[in-house]
Formats: structure tokens, sequence, C-alpha cells
């Protein structure tokens, strides 16, 4: 079971509006324990947070160098808004992830499907920390 640590990213870089928190993007909630702890009213933090769901948190085939807080940048659901954009550009179906392989030798299951937009921006992010990776699905080789 993975644990957020020191991280806290997710109380920073998304905007929250909800209940009685209206915060930008890229600007820590005035609520967080910043590395120490995170959220200091998590039992009534409001809906969107409660609704936040953190893909390196749930998924531990997601690999090491994807925890927002190394990379800074968080994989989650994809809002409304942004789903419609990579419907637009073609980039809104669903691919099976069986694994990521990184150039080191790692290799991280996943077992999951997920938007391909999404997964091509997991690489992006993984490449610009200078590794080499590729996407593979069992059936259909490699996927981006
Ligand atoms: S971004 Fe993910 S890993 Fe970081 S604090 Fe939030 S839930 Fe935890
Ligand atoms: S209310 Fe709590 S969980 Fe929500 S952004 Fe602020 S610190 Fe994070």
């Amino acid at each position: 079971m993975r644990e957020c640590g020191e991280c806290s990213l997710c109380c920073k870089l998304p905007g929250v509006y909800g209940g009685d928190v209206a915060k930008p993007p890229d600007k820590w909630c005035t609520h967080c324990a910043v590395a120490s702890g995170g959220c200091v009213r998590y039992e009534t933090r409001p809906d969107p947070c409660r609704h936040f769901e953190c893909l390196w948190l749930i998924n531990e085939g997601l690999p090491e160098e994807l925890k927002p807080s190394k990379c800074h940048v968080i994989f989650s659901e994809l809002s409304d808004d942004i789903k419609d954009d990579a419907l637009k550009a073609g980039d809104g179906s669903p691919i099976h992830v069986d694994v990521i392989a990184m150039e080191d030798g790692n290799y991280y299951k996943l077992g999951e499907s997920m938007n391909r937009w999404v997964v091509r921006k997991m690489v992006d992010v993984v490449k610009a920390r200078g590794c080499t990776v590729a996407v593979l699905n069992k059936g259909k080789g490699k996927l981006v």
C-alpha cells in the first residue's frame, strides 16, 4: 500500500472550488500542512477533495517516477472538459495497458484500461526525467 508521505501536491496543483474552499491552481491550500501531514481538516474537507483519486497512490503499477512529488504532475480521472478536448483530438479512447517497461529493466504491471491521452502524458513525463519507457499490451505489443 502506497503512502503520500511528504507529497501533498494534490493540495497545490489543482484548483479546488467546493464548500468553503476556493483555491486557485498552483497555490497551496491554506488548510494544508505542507510536508508535515497534509490536510489539517481532513474530516471536513470539501467534496472535490473527497472525490479526488490519485492514480499513483491507488495503482502500484505506476512507476515511482510518476509520484506527484517527483514528477510535479498529478494523474487522476479526467475532468469532463479535459475529456472533451482529448476526444476532439481523437485521443479519448481507452487502451488496455498491461505493462510499463523502463529502460533500467524495471517492469510495472498495470493491467488497467486507461485513457490514451493520460497514457501519453505519463510517457512524456517519464521521458522528461531522462528515462526511456515503453507501454505494452500483451496482445497488441507496444502501444505508445
Ligand atoms: S498527489 Fe497523490 S501522492 Fe501526493 S499527496 Fe495527493 S494523493 Fe498523495
Ligand atoms: S481542504 Fe484539505 S484536502 Fe482539500 S485542498 Fe485543502 S488541504 Fe487539501
